[in-house]
């Protein structure tokens, strides 16, 4: 059978579950605005959410029994020598 390449578009990853037993992944996610929680299997997952949403899903993961790292989300830093927050206040009038 060929392989089969299905892309789903606007929706968040919530977790990720290893099916040892069969060696697959189970990916669950949410569509944008909507609660449902839907899941897709894999035997190959790649997380690609850059540095926030990575350890934003691992840590979700955890939560739910993924084994991870006792570390993951420690030692963060930027690349850069400074990381700074702007916050703009608006008055609508
Ligand atoms: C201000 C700034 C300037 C930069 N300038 C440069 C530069 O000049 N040169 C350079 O080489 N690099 C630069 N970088 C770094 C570069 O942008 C990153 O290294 C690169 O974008 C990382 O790519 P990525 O695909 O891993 O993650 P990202 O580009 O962050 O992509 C992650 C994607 O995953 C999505 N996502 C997140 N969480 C979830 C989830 N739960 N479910 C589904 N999708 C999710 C996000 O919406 C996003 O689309 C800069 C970064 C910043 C912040």
């Amino acid at each position: 059978m060929s392989p089969t390449l299905v892309c789903i578009f606007q929706m968040k990853v919530q977790y990720i579950e290893e099916v040892a037993s069969d060696n697959t992944w189970k990916v669950f996610y949410t569509p944008q605005g909507s609660d449902d929680l839907h899941m897709v299997t894999a035997h190959i997952v790649i997380r690609a959410a850059g540095t926030l949403g990575s350890n934003e899903i691992l840590l979700r993961s955890k939560e739910k029994g993924l084994v991870v790292s006792e570390r993951l989300g420690e030692g963060y830093s930027s690349n850069g020598d400074q990381l700074g927050i702007v916050v703009l206040r608006c008055r609508v009038s």
